[in-house]
């Protein structure tokens, strides 16, 4: 018989050798330390720079009545929840953030999670199974890939986008398995372009399949009331499971599910990365409701956070860059290779606007970019700076 030859290599030589590997292939990553509160402007390495690539779209994020409110909810309810949910964790502000997202969500009922990442993890393997099938956009999301990784069940991965793709994958796949559930991003975070919802929608009744949307990047931002992409493309009641997070425009942390009241009872009694984990802090929950009744009554933040995103998509267009098209407030500028995005972003930020590169595995090889966004408080001004940075980066890249 062969011997096994075991090789017990060392822990550390292994991982400086494969951190060297991702240095050389372009894609090391190290965080950047901000110096100050989330805002149009932060400080960084002790310097102001414009911020355009953080998620906090409606600028929320240092509300000074969304911090009051988590400064009194910590004085009264303290720093930590102490346990999960089931346990001892459940402070009470999470029914009335629960209730208050139902209703702004004009859903049934909604259950909160501690982010949006363990929301898509949590409810997809709790709705599906190994005698089930999925059918995932290949540009969804991380948290999307890892729920149906983590669900056990069958997965087709449909090409983005296309119709046709899903309807032949649906035809070939669909009648295998017991319930089928077609998962879409309703904005595409690293793309900014919007799913075909009507036509996903369409398809999941004609081959008796569940849909589950993940909105983080529509809520609070789209449609005339901030309810998101199915209230912008008029499918809101039309989507069997919404998922968004707090974490984006809301400027808070934490996730949430809406869906019909059933629905949501079985969720709460099967979602993994719910039951087993620490409940969110009482500031944390207290913000997120401070920030979701700022978002409701004040529609004059969209109105700016889309005049901004008119500017700066005007601005670039105007500059020659190919911002591939899509009329949302996420811009991405294509560079292709990563390094030449990493170039791109330090001449940024050489100019005092930081933008970060975005490369694989978080969007697909040889698409690298810049992923810039803009928020409801970035002024005129701003906006004109950054333009001319990017113009100038132009010129000597
Ligand atoms: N879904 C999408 C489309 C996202 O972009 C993100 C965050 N990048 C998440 C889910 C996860 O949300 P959270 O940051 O609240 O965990």
């Amino acid at each position: 018989m062969a011997e096994i030859k075991l090789k017990t290599r060392n822990l550390e030589t292994w991982a400086e050798e494969e951190v060297t590997r991702i240095q050389d292939d372009g894609l090391y990553r190290s965080f950047k330390d901000i110096q100050s509160a989330q805002g149009p402007v932060v400080k960084m390495d002790g310097k102001e720079v414009i911020l355009l690539c953080s998620n906090n779209y409606l600028g929320l994020a240092n509300h000074p009545e969304i911090v009051h409110a988590a400064r009194e909810a910590a004085l009264k309810y303290g720093a930590g929840s102490g346990a999960s949910r089931y346990i001892s964790g459940n402070m009470e502000l999470y029914s009335k953030l629960e209730d208050d997202t139902a209703a702004f969500r004009r859903c049934e009922a909604a259950l909160v999670f501690s982010t949006g990442y363990m929301a898509n993890v949590g409810v997809i393997s709790a709705l599906a199974g190994e005698e089930d099938v999925i059918f995932s956009d290949e540009l969804n999301h991380a948290s999307v890939i890892d729920g149906c990784r983590l669900s056990g069940a069958k997965t087709f991965v449909y090409r983005h986008a296309d119709m046709d793709n899903l309807c032949h994958l649906l035809k070939k796949h669909r009648a295998d398995f017991r319930h089928a559930l077609i998962i879409t991003d309703s904005v595409f975070s690293m793309d900014g372009e919007l799913a075909p919802l009507p036509d996903i929608i369409s398809l999941a009744r004609q081959f008796d399949a569940w849909t589950l949307v993940d909105d983080a990047h529509g809520n609070g931002v789209m449609g005339e009331n901030g309810r998101g992409a199915g209230e912008l493309l008029c499918c809101e009641n039309e989507v069997d499971i919404w998922i968004g997070t707090y974490s984006k425009a809301l400027g808070s942390l934490g996730g949430f599910v809406c869906a019909e009241k059933q629905v949501i009872e079985l969720l709460r009694n099967r979602c993994r990365s719910l039951i087993y984990s620490t409940a969110l802090p009482p500031s944390v929950l207290a913000a997120s409701l401070t920030a979701l009744k700022i978002a409701r009554e004040n529609p004059s933040l969209r109105e700016r956070l889309w005049q901004n995103v008119e500017q700066l998509r005007h601005g670039f267009l105007e500059l020659g860059y190919d911002i591939m098209g899509h009329n949302t407030h996420i811009l991405p500028i294509l560079t292709g290779d990563a390094e030449r995005a990493m170039e791109a972003g330090r001449l940024l930020l050489a100019g005092g606007i930081y933008v970060t590169p975005i490369r694989p595995p978080s969007v697909p090889e040889g698409t690298s970019r810049l992923r810039v966004t803009v928020t409801a408080l970035h002024t005129r001004e701003h906006l004109n700076r950054a333009l001319d940075a990017f113009n100038k980066m132009k010129a000597t890249f």
